[in-house]
């Protein structure tokens, strides 16, 4: 995948993408990220990329200038066919207004050959950026940050980890908290079923993930639950299962109109909404 970062901080990048999995996926050649300075594509002696906004208000935009020119050198295919899906491609503007970037979203991204970010300052970003050079607006959430320096990292870090060979243990990305079953998978491992071990290759179905545990057994008073000591695969699934519904319904309840129960999972969440009261 090549992915073109679009900013006035091309100095931000040098520390978030310089570590971990993003950082090995570079070096496997899975991702080449490349860092445009927008002030690069200004034509004043002060490298203007910014002016005051139209109609009056507050602060000052992002002007449209240098974006345009910047991606024209990138030589992206046409908008209309990055939007009808004809191209693996993808150009988003990060932006507070835009649609909420999660897993699924993520997952979208990663099957794509090229995403640009660009990255707003100021205000924003004039809007025509928005109507006529993107194909989507992002947010990573609903709150305001300076820039979108670090929602683009957010988004890289999110997408690269999905690239296969990014992660050494694939099964891993696929039972993490969010990740849908591909269709016609299950989302819970049948008992027993698993020579891998318990919940080695399921989905989490879109469940938050289960709790981890490591070494010390015993740390400071505080004991691994012994249902994982146990060594029985079919105990530390229900454990396992058990646990992310728990989580999932006292952190995130919303998620659970997703995910595909079993009579065992409603019995389950009925039980512990009757213990809450
Ligand atoms: N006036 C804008 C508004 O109220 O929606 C906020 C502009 S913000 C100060 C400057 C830039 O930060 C935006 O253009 C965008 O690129 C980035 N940004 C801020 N919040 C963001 C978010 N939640 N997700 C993605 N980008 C964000």
């Amino acid at each position: 995948m090549q992915a073109d970062i679009l900013t006035i901080f091309p100095g931000f990048f040098r520390g978030p993408l310089d570590h971990g999995i993003t950082r090995r996926a570079c070096e496997m050649g899975l991702v080449t990220i490349t860092v445009h300075d927008l002030r690069q594509f200004t034509h004043d002696k002060h490298r203007t990329v910014d002016d005051r906004p139209f109609g009056g208000g507050e602060g000052m935009v992002l002007k449209p200038e240098p974006l345009f020119e910047c991606l024209e050198t990138l030589q992206v295919e046409p908008r209309e066919d990055r939007v009808a899906g004809r191209v693996k491609q993808s150009v988003i503007l990060l932006s507070a207004q835009g649609q909420r970037f999660d897993q699924a979203a993520a997952a979208e991204l990663a099957v794509l050959d090229r995403i640009v970010l660009i990255c707003g300052r100021y205000e924003g970003v004039d809007e025509r950026v928005a109507d006529f050079l993107a194909d989507r607006e992002l947010s990573i959430g609903d709150y305001v940050l300076s820039g979108g320096e670090m929602a683009a990292a957010v988004i890289l870090e999110a997408v690269t980890r999905l690239l296969p060979g990014a992660v050494g243990n694939e099964a891993s990305t696929r039972q993490e908290s969010f990740t849908a079953s591909p269709q016609g998978e299950r989302s819970e491992p049948a008992a027993g079923a698993n020579s891998n071990g318990p919940n080695s290759t399921c989905g989490s179905g879109g469940l938050l993930d289960y709790p981890h545990y490591t070494r010390p057994a015993e740390f400071h008073g505080m004991a691994v639950p012994e249902q994982l000591m146990s060594g029985n695969h079919e105990e530390i699934r229900r454990w396992r299962r058990q646990r992310a519904l728990e989580k999932t319904l006292r952190n995130r309840p919303d998620l659970l109109d997703g995910v595909m129960l079993s009579g065992e999972d409603h019995k389950f969440l009925a039980r512990i909404k009757k213990d809450r009261g």
